[in-house]
């Protein structure tokens, strides 16, 4: 069985949007338990933890994008970042490495991990 990869901003991208989503729907429920004000609060404060925590996950993620290497693709020839050893091309999931020892290996996000031989 082959597992799907991406590439680790597009990854955490998703996760951060996915976040606003929560954010939203918390708020939303929040709605239904008008009669009660400290329920209601409750859910207000939790939906805008959940979307401070997705501003912060952005941040992040600007972060991440100036340290990380970018390389044109070999595959479809567009720009992309790499990060860490190994990552995928963002626009078609080729996976790519900076270590000359694993080209040519078949893709494996333990190599990532620290005190892995390869
Ligand atoms: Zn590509």
């Amino acid at each position: 069985m082959a597992r799907k990869y991406s590439s680790k901003i597009n990854k955490i991208r998703t996760f951060a949007l996915s976040l606003i989503f929560i954010g939203f729907i918390i708020m939303y429920l929040g709605i239904f338990f008008r009669e009660n004000m400290w329920v209601m609060t409750i859910f207000m404060m939790l939906g805008m933890l959940s979307i401070v925590a997705s501003t912060v996950v952005y941040f992040w993620i600007g972060m991440l994008s100036t340290k990380a290497v970018q390389v044109v693709c070999p595959s479809c020839e567009k720009p992309t970042k790499v990060l860490g050893r190994v990552d995928m091309c963002m626009h078609c999931n080729e996976p790519l490495t900076l270590d000359k020892d694993l080209e040519g290996k078949e893709f494996d996000e333990n190599y990532n991990r620290r005190n892995v031989k390869s």
